[in-house]
């Protein structure tokens, strides 16, 4: 079926107008009408080429997006789980191998045989993926959410990579009352993660280069805030923190992090650099301190941090844009300028 949407053609290229085709649906599939779609700073690194360091070449043309929430408008014949009409939602994968060891677990983003991305990706025939900056998308029904309903589908959209990536290590590492957690970096990601960590009970660091965002760190549930810019940061948090989630997408210093541990504390990364970072042993031995990594979450996890997230009125806070708009948007995420998620409002497609 004919789609529409924003590809880059080449690395580092601008995003401009692409169409393509998506399969047919099977009888498992789900037809969505994509409506809002985030804009997560991978969707930069993939687009720019960032990770060729870690990964396979990245696939042009490249249609990112992996924050997708719309409405069903078909299903296949075997379809149960949704149904024309639902508020729907598609994180960072569409497809995994649902045998293995990991699969089994419900851990599907971390499947031994393939995890199928949502884009840059192929799917089980080898076929290329496309992602969300498009008009609709075809998913096998057990890789598609049920959003909140009682929450806007726009501000909700951000919850399918940046919301279940922050969930997904405070939940392992048990954040919750009488644990210090800090959360580093106060972008898409960083920003739910304030708000999920303050919603589990646990005593919220926010730590951001500058003191620009503290009042809204306040608002978004931070008891404590940061410059990281500032020296006495350091001294002043020396040992006192037992989890620390860095989602800063640059390479930074992860010793002078490390260093603010507590005996048995846990640095989870969660951002991505472009280069290598390096570690002194003493920065974890001294307090038997542990450096840790996690990506996004599994589907049943993902299900429940939406349901967690309607309980608890937990959304993004986010400025819709036009997807004209797209390549603006990046440069401003680039700079730390946007509070706090960009979400593009995909009946602008319309207009091209
Ligand atoms: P974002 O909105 O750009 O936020 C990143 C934040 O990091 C910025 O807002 C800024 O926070 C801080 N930062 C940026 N440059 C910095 C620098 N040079 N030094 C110190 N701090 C800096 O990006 P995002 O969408 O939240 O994504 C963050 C990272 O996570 C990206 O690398 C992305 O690819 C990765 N990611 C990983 C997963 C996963 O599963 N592991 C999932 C999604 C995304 P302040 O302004 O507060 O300093
Ligand atoms: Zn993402
Ligand atoms: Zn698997």
């Amino acid at each position: 079926m004919r789609s529409k949407g924003y590809a880059a053609t080449k690395a580092k290229d601008r995003l401009a107008p692409y169409s393509f085709e998506r399969r047919e649906p099977r009888e498992h599939d789900v037809v969505i009408d994509i409506k809002y779609c985030g804009i997560c700073h991978s969707d930069i690194h993939q687009t720019r080429d960032e990770w060729s360091d870690y990964q396979e070449e990245s696939i042009f043309p490249m249609v990112p997006g992996h924050e997708i929430a719309g409405v069903v408008t078909a299903v296949g014949g075997k379809v149960t789980k949704h149904k024309v009409g639902d508020k729907v939602g598609v994180g960072c994968y569409v497809d995994s191998c649902r045998t293995c060891a990991e699969c089994q677990r419900g851990l599907e983003q971390y499947c031994s045989v393939l995890t199928v991305w949502t884009y840059n990706g192929r799917d089980q025939e080898g076929a290329p993926t496309c992602g969300g900056y498009s008009d609709r998308i075809v998913v096998d029904e057990n890789y598609v959410l049920r959003m909140p309903n009682d929450l806007p589908l726009d501000a909700c959209a951000p919850l399918l990579c940046a919301g279940i990536t922050l969930y997904s290590p405070l939940r392992h590492w048990k954040a919750g009352p009488g644990k210090r957690v800090a959360i580093l970096g106060l972008g898409g990601l960083g920003h739910v993660g304030v708000k999920l960590a303050h919603a589990l009970g646990a005593e919220v660091t926010a730590l951001s280069q500058s003191l620009k965002k503290q009042a809204d760190g306040k608002r978004l549930g931070a008891d404590h805030f940061y410059a990281t810019s500032d020296p006495a940061t350091f001294t002043k948090l020396a040992g006192s923190l037992d989890l620390i989630i860095s989602t800063v997408s640059a390479q930074v210093d992860w010793n002078q992090y490390l260093s603010l541990l507590r005996v048995d504390g846990t640095m989870v990364v969660v951002g991505l650099p472009e280069k290598d970072i390096p570690i002194a042993a003493f920065s974890l031995t001294a307090r038997r301190r542990s450096l840790a990594g996690s990506q996004i979450g599994g589907i049943g996890e993902t299900q429940e941090m939406l349901d967690f997230c309607s309980q608890n009125g937990v959304a993004c806070d986010i400025e819709v844009v036009p997807i004209q708009k797209v390549n603006e948007a990046y440069e401003r995420v680039l700079k730390s300028d946007v509070r706090y998620r960009f979400v593009i409002d995909m009946a602008s497609l319309a207009k091209d």
